[in-house]
């Protein structure tokens, strides 16, 4: 969870999180959608995939306890040199170093490193050094934990006291090691060339209201966006269309919603949305449209049966069709034979759905729309 996440985002989530999954053999039983429903709006959704897998296979390959060993931990999914380096040290007492932002920092400052660190040289570099200090630990004065406890040291300096403005290096006990210090700018450490702008992407986004249904669909687990999450139908737009004429062009034309006898479908735009994401930044122009009650089987591929049936969430728009109405329904887990296939879901439903930031976003604009026009 702490991955590109700051501890104070992190806390409510993980401690939902233990009371759901208090031990890896509840999290490998867990299906995506059971873990996506905990995870949700911490974002990077692949962590959430990666957690769930690499607690199946410390069950399968590892009789359900966390390999003691770095070649082993490394060999599980999401788990990297970092993530490996401090599972080993902290957990472990290993003297395996880790490297993350702050240690980086703290450690381009005491060599006074000139290249750029994202170069791989300079990243070679800071991990011999990482390696020599908590090698040197483990050969040290003995405490329980040496290794772990340097590279907690050196992530607490960095997070603390070598910050990447005014370092407080009066206070830091590691002044008189610090070659930046030395020279009186530690500042102008790490060096690193400029990251290019983020590439900007625009979409048209449509929001389809049923009555009380909207329609959906499950990104297939390989798509570019929302892999496995549920998403509104869109596509990418060229910023050389106009808006306001591509709108029912775009709609007719997309597959698989292919809707013979919606096309008549008035579709006005709601706003946009914006939304940033490593690289990328992202805008969806969102258009929102009605379609009758006798419309909903007119969908191409449109299967009740897409909607079902495994755990103990209710859903009404897939029990009116259901044989037996006694069956307990739900969002299928991801997978292959249902992804991408249209599904109506009922409004009030859609906060349990599996979704990135941004869709959740045009769910909420497309949510005022239906409140200001007074629909729910
Ligand atoms: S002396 Fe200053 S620059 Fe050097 S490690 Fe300490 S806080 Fe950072």
């Amino acid at each position: 969870m702490l991955q590109q996440t700051q501890v104070a985002t992190v806390l409510d989530y993980w401690r939902r999180w233990m009371q759901r999954f208090p031990d890896v053999q509840s999290l490998a039983l867990a299906s995506e959608h059971e873990v996506f429903e905990v995870w949700q709006g911490l974002g990077y959704y692949s962590r959430a995939r990666n957690i769930r897998k690499a607690a199946k296979q410390i069950v399968e390959r590892f009789q359900g306890r966390v390999p003691d060993n770095h070649h082993d931990l490394l060999s599980l999914p999401g788990i990297g040199p970092y993530t490996a380096g401090a599972v080993s040290s902290i957990a472990f007492g290993l003297p395996e170093p880790l490297l993350d932002g702050n240690v980086t920092r703290v450690l381009c400052r005491l060599l006074a490193l000139e290249s750029d660190v994202k170069r791989s040289s300079s990243q070679k570099e800071l991990w011999r050094h990482a390696r020599l200090l908590v090698e040197s630990a483990a050969c040290g004065p003995q405490s329980d934990n040496p290794c772990g406890d340097l590279n907690q040291a050196l992530m607490e300096l960095g997070a603390t006291v070598c910050s990447p403005q005014k370092p407080k290096c009066l206070i830091c006990p590691i002044q008189n090691h610090c070659t930046a210090c030395r020279e009186a700018d530690p500042e102008k450490f790490p060096v690193s060339q400029k990251a290019p702008p983020p590439t900007p992407l625009e979409f048209h986004t449509y929001v389809l209201f049923n009555e009380k249904d909207v329609l959906m669909r499950q990104a297939p687990q390989d798509s570019r966006w929302n892999q496995g999450l549920w998403e509104f139908p869109f596509r990418e737009h060229s910023s050389a269309e106009n808006n306001d004429t591509q709108v029912e062009p775009f709609w007719r034309a997309s597959d698989p919603f292919q809707f013979e006898s919606l096309h008549e479908i008035q579709w006005r735009s709601i706003g946009k949305v914006r939304h940033s994401i490593t690289r990328y930044k992202l805008t969806f122009h969102v258009y929102f449209g009605e379609a009758h009650k006798t419309e909903r089987a007119s969908v191409p591929g449109f299967n009740e049966e897409t909607i079902k049936f495994q755990s103990t969430k209710s859903l009404k728009g897939a029990s009116r069709s259901r044989a037996n109405p006694s069956e307990t329904n739900t969002y299928k887990e991801s997978n292959p034979k249902t992804e991408n296939q249209p599904a109506w879901i009922p409004w009030d439903e859609i906060e349990k759905l599996p979704m990135s930031s941004a869709q959740r976003k045009i769910a909420r604009l497309a949510l005022d729309e239906l409140k200001r026009t007074s629909q729910i």
